[in-house]
């Protein structure tokens, strides 16, 4: 993924910072517990289309 749109993206939620996790392709938003998925190199910014992360999860990060 482009690292300058990276830099621009901010979660729609909470308008803050988001963790790139290359692996998962996920943009991760610690406060809200979501991660966003990146699909063909798109995010999708979606509250909607974003997956629950579980307390391990963010854990881990
Ligand atoms: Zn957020």
């Amino acid at each position: 993924m482009d690292k300058k749109l990276l830099d621009i993206l901010v979660c729609p939620i909470c308008k803050g910072p988001l963790v790139h996790m290359k692996d998962a392709n996920e943009l991760i938003c610690r406060p809200d517990r979501l991660a966003y998925p990146i699909r063909d190199g798109i995010p999708v910014m979606l509250e909607d289309e974003a997956r629950q992360l579980s307390s391990e999860e963010i854990d881990a990060l």
